[in-house]
């Protein structure tokens, strides 16, 4: 079986930074591998009446500041390394974006374009009734992550108050729930606005003025999209979007209100007729001054890191930069805003959750605009700061920050007997 990108990538940051700050070797053996993983096997029955067999995995990294916090992802190919890299990433965003969680991850190993959303729904209800018991609100509170939704965390809330034999849950067991079941106004957007947010205070250190911003998106899913039209309403130019059926381009600058509208009617962006078609992979290379990677893992690697012209790379996915093509960026002295900060408006904004519902109060949008703006710009100027101060990327800044904190709070939690 080939090697999980984003494990070897997780593995590698993480050792990378242990060196440099000379961890004690108890500490990176202990957050090298997850504190607890899990395999299991569903069996649901589709509404065809047809078995079927999932491979599903759970991976909680670390829970030294809280409960391990973290997505599902449903995608085909996903693997138990993959969640466990991405669990590991989950436990150094939480610590970064300074909310009282560690990190944990979900993998179901199925494509969830190809079934129908009852079939979703009964895939997921046999999840959650398989891992119950690694669920809740001071063990493990999943959330979305790619191929799964708002509508999905509603049924997850359901499977679990339902097999409680109660209308509500004791505290939070999941987030990224609709609003009307206890979810949070502004969660759907959090993650893309908090990538713009981290545009802006980039910008702002770099001298780029946003008027005369060039901007490629690849992924034009919840962070892309959202990322996108705030910054076409921001007033930079949003040259290029894609996402998996392919692009557009426009040097004029894209109309992202109307693509939206339109992709909801042809279901492909590569056919908006204001635009000329381009490849993913050429939206990569584009001469522009602002990319964001906000598709998937893995897009920028050895092979086309050099041929990037952004002049900021503003991470929306998780893991898309393989470590050899950072290394790259960075000597061309591309200014890379790192997975674990650029994207970590959706957790911010899940903790923000987890304390409404755990309190049974109820935010205003403004509010959670407000706290997720000040978080995210606060964050990025520690980082900076740090990245500054001590001669690093800012990838290696804030794997520096959060390494240190994780470790001081398993040093403040003292020995087991
Ligand atoms: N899946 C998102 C992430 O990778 C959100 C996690 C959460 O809100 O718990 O950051």
């Amino acid at each position: 079986m080939q090697q999980s990108e984003i494990l070897t990538s997780a593995l590698f940051n993480l050792k990378k930074t242990a060196e440099r700050i000379n961890l004690k070797d108890c500490f990176f053996e202990r957050l090298s591998s997850p504190k607890e993983e899990f395999k299991i096997t569903l069996n649901p029955t589709l509404s065809s009446g047809r078995a079927i067999h999932i491979k599903a995995f759970i991976s909680l990294h670390n829970d030294a500041l809280g409960p391990s916090k973290g997505g599902i992802r449903m995608t085909p190919n996903v693997c138990i390394d993959d969640v466990v890299g991405l669990s590991m990433e989950m436990t150094w965003k939480t610590a970064l974006i300074g909310v009282p969680f560690g990190g944990g991850k979900s993998g179901l190993c199925i494509d969830p374009t190809n079934i129908t959303s009852a079939d979703k729904e009964i895939i997921l209800r046999s999840f959650i009734r398989g891992v119950k018991r690694h669920v809740g609100p001071e063990v493990y509170i999943p959330a979305p992550d790619m191929g799964t939704n708002e509508e999905d965390m509603g049924h997850i809330r359901d499977c679990i108050s339902y097999s409680n034999g109660t209308s509500i849950t004791s505290g939070c067991y999941v987030t990224g729930k609709p609003i009307l079941l206890g979810g949070i106004i502004g969660r759907r957007e959090a993650t893309g606005k908090g990538v713009v947010y981290t545009i802006l205070a980039a910008c702002e250190k770099l001298g780029i003025n946003l008027q005369d911003c060039r901007v490629a998106v690849q992924g034009f899913g919840n962070v892309g999209s959202v990322a996108a039209a705030q910054l076409a309403q921001l007033g930079s130019r949003v040259i290029a979007v894609s996402d998996i059926t392919g692009g557009i381009r426009n040097d004029l600058g894209l109309n992202i209100e109307n693509l939206i509208k339109h992709l909801k009617i042809s279901g492909k962006i590569s056919d908006f007729k204001d635009g000329e078609p381009i490849s993913n992979s050429d939206l990569l290379t584009l001469d522009c001054d602002v990319l964001i990677p906000a598709a998937s893992q893995s897009q920028i690697t050895e092979y086309n890191a050099e041929k990037i012209k952004a002049k900021v790379v503003a991470e929306g996915a998780n893991s898309p930069t393989s470590p050899d093509a950072d290394s790259i960026l960075n000597k061309k002295g591309v200014f890379v805003i790192p997975d674990i900060l650029c994207n970590a408006g959706g957790v911010f904004v899940s903790y923000l959750e987890y304390t409404q519902e755990t309190q049974r109060e109820q935010m205003t949008l403004q509010e959670v605009e407000l706290r997720l703006n000040n978080r995210m710009k606060e964050r990025f100027i520690d980082v900076y700061k740090y990245s500054q101060n001590h001669t690093l990327s800012m990838r290696d800044a804030a794997m520096e920050i959060a390494v240190i904190k994780v470790t001081e709070a398993l040093t403040a939690r003292g020995y087991l007997p």
